[in-house]
């Protein structure tokens, strides 16, 4: 029997998931409780979930309090993840009840591990294979020996559960009663792994001894695409397991995490849990459980993962730790990199942030010692990193609604005569961006957005791409009612598919782009198609930038480099060099060399310049001493206020009035700028204005806002969100 800290009926604070802002009090159940234990919490008709925070503040009259009802058969919450939720949630002003949301995103966690029906693949063919039946088998296979429940199951294959009963009866499909949240397979530290390069081995040797020491520490681990950062940083899970502490990587996007779950298995001889929005619940239940009792070693996941409970947590890994991806951008805003190093720091994990072209906040963090920085210069084995030139696009000769010059042309038929592969980066999807009437010059733009609609083609509709909204292609222009004079303008890459087909009639061709996909599945199965030589030619969105492994593909086109660096952004330049550098580095993954081709209209820009040389420390230090001097990230702190309602008006007389009342802000050395519309001023039918506040790097930020903002009582329609390190400035 374990000490209770509060005996029975002893007046506890509890910390529930309902946004109330606050700790509430209660009396401790019977056979009392313990700091940090899940309780369910009586209020009002309801029991909500919550967590024993500590001895209640006294502000409750003590005949009212209600006991808490039973303490879940849950491992209590750690001191560190309660730590980490309170400075996540004052870093990034959010109430401690959301946080807590964050932390207990499984259903069911107080439910008693009871055992449950669930199928697995059994063994052989059906006599008579249909769409539903095949789909079924692919979902079972999909799980990799794993099992679904029914509900799971039917939906995951789109069948009714008459088609997974008939498999049964078959012996195709086999049901078993199943325990609950059982551990996840041993994964061996101790199973050898490839043979290192000397640098990759120098690299890998100082991890682990960075892992050994048990403490904080963040490494910035810098290596070209393809140099084998992947493999550096496996030996330090591995070294992290060997003490018996828990692992965490972390990944950008749901399709890289099945090829990584691959390299787990053959590393360690066994696949690790997996959390992101493609996991079943019944999934997220088990992984959360064993992930606070020990039985996962290793969790590779979505920026969330980082809320879980984890007993022991010795090594958290951010892949491509750039990816603006990392950073939620609806409920609670958070830079899943930044709350990674403090998770790391307040539990003595060390922190990889792996990356061939890493943040700009991240290099300087480096540069000024904050953190360690290992280089892999070169690739791994004989490929070499793509040369990279420039198609000024100015001596091209090419028609109007034409975007593959003669030269880009030339090189993709170069390529596939030889057996090899083209990718051709557009970061647009969709048919068109823009729809316009010739007869009167009017666009189509979503009713409900301050957006253009963007035209695809495959659906046969107009899509925006602020809020979902579809409608058909008129055939009539909505403004002037013209017939036939609608007409699309720039290219998308559906449009770039029909360019290619002309150019290329035998090639085959596929196009990856994200709304093409129904399901993360799907998708990977066309990257693995792909990587197995299913395809000639390749159009992607930034979709392809990320680490996918494409043996056969030498040569990249970019359609139009220029694209990022219009507008305002002052982080223009550093994404554009990123992405640029990113989607270059698909090409001469294997043995045969690549090159990459950027067709510009700009070819002396100097961002431009800095992507063809590739020298990398002059792009950072110049970017750097720019951010400096305007005292912007990393130099200086930024919040960004989006105010929003239905009404302009009183969004923008709010917004002005926050502005001239900047006492609070002007106390800190802060200064705020605005209002002025926000890069997309109407949202869902929702005018938005925006606010930027600028402080000095040591400037107590937060607390300030929080005192400036609660000065204007909000309407009631009217939403204020507070961004901290804003993606856009
Ligand atoms: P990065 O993450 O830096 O882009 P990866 O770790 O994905 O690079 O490695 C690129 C390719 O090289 C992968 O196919 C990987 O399996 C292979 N590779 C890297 N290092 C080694 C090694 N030491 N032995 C064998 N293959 C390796
Ligand atoms: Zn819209």
């Amino acid at each position: 029997m374990r000490q209770a800290d509060f005996a029975q009926g002893a007046r506890i604070g509890v910390l529930t998931t309902q946004p109330l802002g606050r700790v509430l009090d209660y009396r401790a159940p019977e056979g009392g409780c313990c700091l940090g234990d899940y309780v369910e919490a009586p209020l009002g008709p309801r029991r909500v979930l919550g967590v024993v925070w500590g001895p209640g503040d006294g502000a409750f009259d003590a005949a009212r309090l209600r006991p808490v009802g039973r303490v879940l058969d849950l491992p209590p919450m750690r001191d560190e993840l309660r730590a980490f939720l309170i400075r996540a949630g004052d870093y990034t002003l959010t109430s401690l009840p959301a946080m807590l949301r964050l932390a207990t995103r499984a259903p069911g966690l107080g439910d008693p591990p009871a055992s449950r029906r669930v199928y697995r693949r059994g063994h052989g063919e059906p006599e008579r294979m249909t769409d539903a039946r095949a789909r079924v088998m692919d979902a079972l296979d999909a799980m990799g020996g794993g099992a679904l429940t029914l509900a799971e199951l039917t939906q995951a294959a789109g069948v009714s559960a008459s088609v997974v009963k008939g498999l049964v009866a078959q012996g195709i499909v086999a049901e078993v009663e199943a325990p609950r949240d059982t551990p996840f397979p041993h994964l061996d530290p101790a199973l050898p792994g490839h043979a290192l390069s000397a640098g990759q081995q120098e690299a890998a040797t100082r991890l682990r001894a960075a892992v050994a020491t048990g403490a904080y520490g963040t490494t910035l681990l810098k290596g070209v695409t393809g140099s084998g950062k992947t493999e550096v940083y496996l030996e330090a899970v591995a070294e992290c397991l060997s003490h018996g502490r828990q692992a965490l990587v972390l990944l950008p996007e749901i399709a890289l995490t099945a090829g990584f779950l691959t390299r787990v298995q053959e590393r360690f001889g066994a696949r690790p849990g997996e959390w992101h929005s493609g996991v079943t619940q019944t999934e997220r239940r088990r992984v959360w459980r064993m992930v606070a009792e020990g039985g996962a070693q290793l969790v590779v996941g979505a920026r969330s993962a980082l809320f879980l409970p984890f007993r022991d947590l010795g090594l958290i890994v951010v892949d491509e730790e750039h990816d603006t991806s990392y950073k939620q951008e609806d409920g609670v805003l958070y830079n899943a990199r930044d709350m990674g190093v403090l998770r790391a720091s307040l539990c003595s994990a060390q922190v990889v942030l792996a990356s061939a072209t890493p943040s700009l906040e991240t290099w300087a963090n480096a540069e000024a010692g904050k953190y360690a920085r290992l280089d892999l210069p070169a690739r791994f084995g004989a490929a070499e990193l793509p040369e990279m030139q420039a198609i000024d696009m100015r001596a091209e000769d090419l028609p109007s609604n034409r975007w593959i010059s003669p030269t880009l042309q030339g090189a993709v038929a170069a390529r596939i005569g030889a057996g090899e592969q083209a990718l051709l980066f557009l970061n647009r999807r969709g048919y068109a961006p823009v729809t316009i009437c010739r007869a009167c010059g009017h666009q189509i733009g979503c009713d409900d957005c301050d957006a253009r609609m963007v035209e695809h083609r495959f659906l046969g509709r107009l899509v925006c791409h602020q809020c979902g909204a579809e409608k058909p292609i008129p055939q009539a222009c909505p403004s002037c009612k013209a017939e036939g004079k609608l007409a699309p303008v720039g290219p998308g890459v559906e449009r770039l598919a029909e360019e290619v087909a002309e150019h290329f009639p035998d090639a085959r061709v596929a196009v990856l782009s994200s709304d093409l996909f129904a399901s993360a599945r799907a998708l990977k199965a066309q990257i693995e198609a792909i990587a197995e030589g299913g395809a000639d030619i390749i159009i992607g969105t930034q979709l392809v930038a990320k680490g996918h492994n494409f043996p056969l593909l030498t040569l990249v086109g970019v359609i139009d480099a220029d694209l990022g660096l219009q507008g305002s952004d002052l982080r223009a330049a550093e994404r554009t060099f990123q992405l640029m550098r990113q989607v270059a580095g698909r090409a001469g993954r294997a043995e045969r060399p690549g090159m990459a081709l950027l067709q510009t209209f700009q070819p002396e820009h100097p961002v431009i310049r800095a992507i063809l040389s590739g020298d990398e420390e002059g792009f950072w230090r110049a970017e750097a001493a720019e951010r400096e001097a305007a005292g912007m990230p990393p130099y200086g702190k930024l919040a960004g206020i989006i105010l929003s309602a239905p009404e302009a008006q009183p969004v923008f007389d709010h917004a002005a009035e926050l502005a001239r009342r900047d006492g609070p802000l002007r106390a800190v050395g802060a200064v705020v700028f605005g209002p002025a519309p926000a890069p997309i001023a109407r949202i869902r039918g929702r005018h938005r204005v925006r606010l930027l506040v600028k402080a000095p790097k040591g400037a107590a930020l937060q607390p300030a806002l929080s005192r400036w903002v609660r000065q204007l009582r909000q309407p009631p329609n009217l939403r204020l969100v507070i961004d901290i390190d804003p993606q856009s400035f």
